[in-house]
């Protein structure tokens, strides 16, 4: 079967799905057909395109749109298999530029992205800065300096993080190598030094 839009060959049957969708309503679009690889590749990347930024305008479409864009990718395989399209009663269409590099997209999705970069860093940033940090440690606590000795930033980490360097101990308990830790991190003002944890 040659292309239904351009007459070449060679062509495939494949199914390219669009979504729209629009607060209550919403519309699912499909194109149906044998496609040569330049119409094919056009159409598919116009429906995505389009999918990309009047998609999401719903509660349901918010799920749709992106199984609409995942199912396009099968027939978008397809297409990229065949080999050049000729003798057609027409010129294929154009494939145009890439769906990532059409500003609609980029219009959608580039908000979307710096968000997803957003949280990313506040979660990795929550992630290290982990432990309320001054008057809260207590003995036998594990801590680590943010620091370079002799400045001291201490803050409490959980003993199994990779994160932990030392473990506090009562000053008695300390063999006087160890390093004092500044008064103002300990819990009711007790005196403690740090034991390095790789020597306990
Ligand atoms: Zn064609």
């Amino acid at each position: 079967m040659p292309c239904q839009v351009c007459g070449s060959l060679p062509a495939v049957h494949a199914v390219i799905r669009g979504h729209q969708g629009m607060f209550l309503v919403m519309r699912s679009r499909k194109r149906e057909g044998f496609f040569c690889r330049s119409c094919g590749t056009s159409l598919h990347r116009r429906m995505t395109t389009d999918t990309l930024w009047q998609g999401w305008w719903g509660v349901m479409s918010l799920f749709i749109t992106p199984v609409t864009v995942t199912m396009n990718l099968g027939p978008r395989a397809r297409f990229l298999k065949l080999t050049a399209p000729y003798g057609g009663w027409r010129p294929p269409l154009d494939p145009g530029k890439r769906v990532l590099a059409r500003p609609p997209v980029l219009l959608v999705l580039a908000p979307i992205v710096l968000m997803v970069i957003v949280l990313a860093t506040g979660i990795t940033t929550a992630a290290f800065n982990s432990g309320p940090a001054a008057a809260s440690v207590r003995v036998g606590d594990c801590v680590r300096n943010h620091s370079n000795w002799p400045d001291q930033d201490i803050r409490r980490v959980d003993c199994g993080s990779h994160l932990a360097e030392y473990r506090t101990a009562r000053l008695a308990d300390c063999d006087g190598d160890e390093l004092l830790m500044r008064l103002e991190y300990a819990a009711d003002a007790e005196a403690m030094c740090l034991k390095p944890l790789g020597s306990v």
